[in-house]
């Protein structure tokens, strides 16, 4: 296939544009008589006018010889084998061209460059060309490349086309990429929320159809897609599209399983809520501990478990909201939330019914506590969206100015 070739005086791309270590990278490789395009997410970006998040390349140059072009490099990975290039503020993840995945029929059963399993990508390290790397990638605004050698854009899949309709398009049979590798429909999500982006009608419908199988990604790398849907700035927007495209009842089966019992609108209410709070925090340059994303999204949820321990057990409330905290992160077995997250997200929740008790002698002391402020933001918001505590609210913003 023939790409289309967008020279530089008919696109906007400057080298000005691109970070001073990867244009050390793209002529590094040039220079050393390697093929070097700036690839993915960064070309997409500086097409759309935003501010990329980071830069990457893809070459020619197997991971080695990329290692003896740069001597701050280093070779890493297991499913992908890629070499970064280290400079004092920036890592430069360079990447090989690589073939597609051969369908899983094919797919050697011994073989160490590839493997599957039940038609999931395991490992994949074949080498390939230029045309073949763009292929393999995931949506057309994401297989775009910028050439070192002449500046100009390299188009193998129509993604130009997509960005200017900004319609968010799979590569290839849409269900054939979600089944290959599921975390893209949560990508897809992400990227159509953050760019305001359609999604294909094709492509929401295989994710519809495939949204079960989120069930069997790896939970860590959930984890991890979950926190940059949460930190996307348009986390609101993903809530919307993530109960539209019914996604949300498989990442969270129980939340899903609650906000369909009766009374469900308020609970929709919450989530929606505490989503749009994760954007505002996010919109004022507020660095927010992860721990404090999920107490916020989980919280209506806890509370509701924890007053049926409350009944059941006879437990305090501030126990039963650590125990309800741990419960439902135990058996979360989708997602992996690190102890250390938990532990903070049973804190602030624990934390809710000394609010209610107003003297200064307890205002003293729980201020001085180390998840106070994540506590107190909690509280805050919870009393704001469901209208409870208002006057406790207003007694604690007093004592936290006379401080
Ligand atoms: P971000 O702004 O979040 O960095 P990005 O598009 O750069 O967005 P990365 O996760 O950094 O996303 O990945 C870089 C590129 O690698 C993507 O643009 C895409 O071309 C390719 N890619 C990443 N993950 C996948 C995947 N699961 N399947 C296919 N291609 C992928
Ligand atoms: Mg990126």
């Amino acid at each position: 296939m023939k790409p289309q070739i967008i020279a530089r005086p008919d696109h906007t791309v400057s080298r000005k544009q691109i970070s001073a270590s990867a244009i050390k990278v793209l002529y590094g490789l040039k220079d050393a008589g390697y093929t070097a395009y700036l690839a993915g997410g960064g070309v997409r970006d500086l097409l759309l006018g935003r501010n990329p998040k980071d830069f990457d390349v893809a070459t020619n140059a197997t991971p080695e010889e990329v290692k003896r072009v740069f001597r701050n490099c280093r070779l890493i990975g297991r499913r992908f084998r890629l070499a970064h290039v280290y400079y004092h503020d920036e890592i430069i993840e360079t990447s090989t061209f690589r073939a597609p995945a051969p369908p899983a029929d094919e797919a050697p059963d011994d073989n160490n460059t590839f493997s599957t399993k039940d038609g999931l990508v395991l490992r994949d390290n074949l080498f390939g060309t230029p045309e073949e790397d763009a292929l393999r990638r995931d949506f057309t605004i994401n297989a775009l490349f910028y050439n070192i050698a002449d500046f100009s854009i390299i188009d193998y899949t129509g993604g130009l086309r997509d960005l200017d309709a900004r319609l968010l398009r799979v590569i290839g049979d849409p269900d054939q990429r979600f089944i290959e590798d599921p975390v893209r429909i949560l990508r897809a999500i992400r990227f159509a929320a953050a760019l305001g982006f359609e999604i294909e009608p094709a492509a929401r419908e295989a994710i519809r159809r495939h949204a079960g199988r989120l069930e069997d990604c790896s939970s860590s790398r959930l984890y991890e897609e979950i926190q940059k849907l949460l930190s996307c700035g348009k986390a609101a927007r993903v809530f919307e599209l993530c109960c539209e495209l019914r996604v949300f009842e498989h990442l969270f089966p129980e939340l899903g399983a609650w906000l369909n019992a009766p009374d469900g609108d308020s609970k929709t209410h919450w989530l929606q809520k505490s989503f749009a709070q994760i954007d505002r925090w996010r919109a004022a340059g507020f660095n927010v501990d992860p721990a404090l994303l999920f107490a916020l999204i989980f919280g209506e949820y806890h509370e509701w478990v924890a007053a049926q321990i409350v009944q059941n057990e006879e437990l305090p409330h501030a126990d039963a909201l650590i125990e309800a905290t741990h419960r439902h992160i135990r058996q979360l077995d989708r997602i992996r939330i690190p102890k250390a997250a938990t532990h903070h997200i049973a804190e602030i929740m624990s934390g809710q019914p000394r609010f209610l008790k107003m003297t200064p002698k307890n205002a003293q002391r729980i201020m001085r506590h180390r998840s106070f402020l994540d506590a107190f933001l909690y509280f805050k918001f919870a009393a704001r969206t469901t209208g409870r505590h208002s006057a406790e609210l207003e007694w604690w913003e007093q004592q936290r100015k006379a401080r």
